[in-house]
């Protein structure tokens, strides 16, 4: 018989209800040795998740503002999930130990990893599962740095002693014991780390779609089903902002080789996406696996008379955004121009410390920025090595009147990144889709 590790998004565990759905999975599969849970997501549109009630609750308390409303909104809610499942634990020395904490001080961090924390222990005692904390096993330097190895060990050991579990994912912990959490959404991540150390045959990602679509349904109507793509298209479309699925969680799954399943709890009987090293079948007629696209880049260009003859220009553009900690996009150049993308949230702030190293190290004859970008990145093993493909693109935003400001053809042929302004985005996300798949 098979291991699969199965993840509960947060909409999955969000009340009693949801969390007998997820028991009826884990009953009729047999196979789901260890689960991992979010927090309680959103029961309904305007409802709100645990984890941002308790950021709530410890920005309350920094700001001095009673927070005992909005903690009782949170015990309310396990309460009640615990009375509906009938489990027998007790919240209450739970509830007055992070009450205390609160009020001592502790850190975001914490706070907001108490949200798995309860539910991981509710879910257990209901599921007959042992409780295992992340705690003790995803491991993060003093400095709060992610260690790989070190976690991938010590869920091995632990796991090994477990016959089934249940553990709550986004955080673990310092050497000192300080908790420390992955950015958001990160109990994806916990769910492929426990999917690689326990060398599952596959890591299930259950959540309330039934998989990826080929694009935003926000922005394109009732856009195609992905039944299966590789991580390597997956990994540049969650990059481009496909919100599946953490972009973080496909590393570890893909080293290992463990096929990720996205599920909807709400419809189990859909086969959903299937993510593996493997490239899809294509059908007749299919080119793309997927679009994917982010506002807000800003677009640094600079030009210089005769730059394609100077040595180390690029070197030392980087260099400069690497001292200010900028990660960077893409870097389009001409003969004698040369473009940086960034995300907004890297620069905005310091753009104008930034254009001014520019121009002191490189004395560009002009340099200027625009700051209102959106990249599009159109994804698929279909493209490469298929003439043409790159001309309807284009011909697409052309007789949509989008004018495109940087064009960025990945080396694999499989991704064409295009950057537009972002009052452009939607309209040229639209034309592209409408152009492969209608
Ligand atoms: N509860 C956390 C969040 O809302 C982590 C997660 O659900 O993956 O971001």
């Amino acid at each position: 018989m098979g291991v699969k590790v199965a993840k509960f998004g947060g909409s999955s565990v969000a009340d009693a209800l949801q969390i007998e759905k997820i028991r009826n999975i884990i009953e009729s599969d047999g196979e789901i040795k260890y689960v991992v849970v979010s927090a309680p997501g959103k029961r309904f549109k305007d409802d709100s998740k645990v984890t941002d009630l308790l950021y709530l609750c410890k920005s309350q308390i920094d700001h001095k503002v009673p927070f005992e409303q909005v903690f009782q909104v949170i015990c309310d809610r396990y309460n009640s999930e615990k009375m509906n499942l009938n489990v027998d634990i007790d919240l209450q020395t739970e509830f007055n130990e992070i009450e205390n904490a609160l009020r001592e001080g502790t850190t975001a961090d914490y706070i907001a990893s108490r949200g798995e924390y309860l539910n991981a222990r509710i879910i257990a005692a209901y599921l007959g599962y042992d409780f295992v904390d992340a705690a003790g096993m995803v491991k993060f330097s003093a400095k709060g740095k992610f260690l790989e190895k070190e976690t991938h060990e010590a869920i091995r050991e632990e796991l090994a002693k477990h016959d089934k579990a249940v553990i709550p994912g986004f955080y673990g912990a310092k050497p000192d014991g300080e908790i420390k959490t992955f950015s958001r959404g990160g109990s994806d991540i916990t769910g492929a780390l426990v999917a690689k150390a326990v060398d599952a045959d596959v890591y299930e990602n259950w959540t309330d779609v039934s998989g990826f679509l080929v694009a935003d349904p926000r922005i394109v109507d009732n856009p195609r089903p992905i039944s299966q793509i590789s991580y390597k298209e997956l990994r540049e479309l969650s990059y481009m902002g496909a919100s599946v699925l953490h972009e973080d969680a496909i590393y570890p799954a893909r080293t290992a080789d463990i096929p990720i399943n996205i599920r909807n709890t709400n419809r189990p009987q859909d086969p959903g996406t299937m993510i593996s090293s493997e490239m899809a079948q294509l059908k007749e007629g299919q080119v793309i696996s997927g679009i994917a696209g982010r506002r807000d880049f800003t677009v640094i260009t600079m030009y210089k008379n005769q730059m394609s003859d100077l040595r180390g220009f690029i070197r030392k553009t980087a260099a400069i955004f690497e001292e200010h900690d900028i990660p960077i996009e893409h870097v389009p150049s001409g003969v004698d121009t040369l473009s940086v993308i960034v995300a907004n949230e890297h620069i905005s702030d310091i753009i104008d410390e930034v254009i001014e190293d520019l121009n002191q190290q490189l004395k560009p004859d002009t340099i200027d920025y625009q700051d209102d970008i959106a990249l599009i990145a159109t994804v698929g093993h279909g493209m490469s090595a298929r003439p043409g493909t790159a001309a309807k693109l284009f011909t697409a935003l052309a007789e949509n009147n989008v004018n495109i400001r940087m064009i960025d053809q990945g080396s694999s042929e499989m991704n064409i990144i295009v950057g537009v302004t972002n009052s452009d985005f939607e309209t040229a996300l639209k034309a592209i889709y409408n152009a492969f798949e209608k």
